[in-house]
């Protein structure tokens, strides 16, 4: 079995989805994992934001707009009568759903997350519908039946294991089915999500479960590029990247993949192939337990990062106190993602400032705390083994003008990580294209 995910610029418009009926011809058997329509999620959004804020105008305003785009691409979707009429009462109902919202006494997280489920469900609907009247059998998988977060927000792989297996049974004579990425419930059985991005999760958790043969990612680019196209003029694809890689740069903000998407893939050991929907012949990007060349390969911008420094009030770092400062963390489910150390100070990294306030009142308890906001961590990702010498002074050349706040080298053999203000991001990510990559 192969899953195949595609993402929302993959189902963005009528050509783009007939586009993807192509795509998926193979005899194979596999599950097509689908995201919203591009747009449609940060429409959904707005239209939470507006209902929020009581903007009742503002959200009927968005919806209608949101409405009319479905409108007009189904028309150009479906030939056939009978299917654009079924595909019209679709969209109806969903948008009559949307627009009960305005009218509802109370607007909570609960109620967001079912708004912002309703574009997989469009998409996935609108797809199945478009194979029927290419005369193509599919089956609609709910995603609402398998895919489950549990208390701490992670995938309940057990429960997802087995509720989909059970679906899966269902359907022994068929060999495509269609589910919705992102969509999920939680321990507490209500509709929510796997986080912006979150198809690639979906798909790559689905892959682990049934023991796909291969996850592809089907998007808008050919594969994982040595640097972030959205702010450097110069890219190449990488064509193969180890596990390990892959999830450095997906954690440290490469969007081409969801930041924990890897993980599940590399538990089972399942390869992970990146593909152009737009460029289907190019090669991409594969990642697996490969052996992958020594060096540099690529490197990516983490944004939205804090940056605390606490100075212990003694003169040396006290024994017990880095223990103290973690379950401090701990007791916050906050994890670090960066740390550097001094004799009288400990300087680290949150990306999830939630719990921040009270973090920082405890850690004021016992040392002197500053928290700089608007922080970017850039993360040169590849094989670095203790070994290796000159790679420090080539990435700190490349930092001449740009001031560093942390520097972390050594905790892993597959990451250099520096922290910098984020106004300084594209200017040191163009400088790392140019002192690592040569452009
Ligand atoms: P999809 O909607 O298919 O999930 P995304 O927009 O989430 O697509 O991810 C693809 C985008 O990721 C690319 O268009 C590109 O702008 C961006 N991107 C950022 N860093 C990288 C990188 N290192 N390699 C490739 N793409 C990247
Ligand atoms: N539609 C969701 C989003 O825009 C999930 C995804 O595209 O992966 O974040
Ligand atoms: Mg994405």
């Amino acid at each position: 079995m192969l899953v195949l995910k595609f993402g929302g610029t993959s189902v963005g418009s009528a050509e783009r989805i007939k586009n993807l009926a192509e795509l998926i011809k193979s005899q194979e058997p596999k599950i097509v994992v689908l995201s919203a329509m591009s747009g449609t999620t940060n429409a959904l959004v707005e239209i939470s934001n507006a209902l929020y804020e009581k903007n009742t105008f503002k959200a009927e305003e968005l919806i209608n707009t949101l409405e009319s785009k479905y409108k007009t691409e189904i028309k150009d979707l479906y030939k056939n009568p009978i299917i654009l009429e079924k595909g019209k009462e679709l969209i109806d109902s969903h948008f009559g759903y949307l627009r009960s919202f305005i009218d509802f006494p109370i607007f909570t997280e609960k109620e967001e997350k079912i708004i912002l489920s309703e574009g997989e469900l469009l998409s996935t609907t609108l797809f199945h519908y478009y194979l029927s009247e290419r005369g193509e059998k599919s089956i609609l998988l709910p995603a609402l039946e398998f895919m489950r977060i549990n208390r701490d927000g992670e995938p309940d792989m057990g429960y997802i294991e087995e509720h989909l297996k059970e679906e899966l049974k269902k359907y022994p004579d068929s060999n495509v089915f269609i589910t919705q990425g992102y969509i999920c419930r939680n321990a507490q059985g209500d509709i929510d999500n796997l986080q912006r991005g979150g198809s690639d999760y979906t798909a790559c958790i689905i892959g682990a479960v049934i023991e796909a043969k291969e996850i592809q990612i089907w998007t808008d680019i050919d594969g994982m590029h040595n640097n972030d196209p959205r702010f450097v003029d110069k890219t190449h694809p990488v064509d193969e990247l180890s596990f390990d890689e892959a999830a450095e740069l997906a954690y440290f903000g490469a969007k081409i993949l969801h930041p924990t998407c890897i993980l599940p893939a590399q538990k089972r050991n399942i390869p992970v192939a990146l593909k152009n929907t737009m460029q289907p012949e190019a090669k991409g990007t594969l990642i697996g337990n490969l052996k992958t060349p020594g060096g540099i390969r690529a490197v990516a911008a983490k944004d939205g990062i804090y940056a605390i420094t606490i100075k212990s009030e003694r003169m040396l770092l006290a024994y017990g106190f880095l223990k103290t400062i973690f379950e401090i963390f701990d007791k916050y489910r906050t994890s670090i993602d960066m740390i550097t150390t001094s004799e009288v100070a400990v300087s680290l990294t949150i990306d999830n400032a939630s719990s921040l306030d009270h973090i920082v009142a405890e850690l004021k308890e016992i040392a002197n705390v500053e928290v700089e906001k608007d922080r970017t961590i850039i993360a040169i990702v590849g094989n670095i083994t203790k070994s290796d010498a000159g790679y420090g002074v080539k990435i700190l050349d490349a930092f001449e003008n740009i001031p560093l706040h942390m520097i972390s080298y050594g905790g892993s053999e597959h990451n250099i990580s520096v922290v910098i203000d984020s106004k300084y991001k594209k200017e040191a990510l163009q400088a790392l294209n140019s002192k690592l990559f040569g452009y």
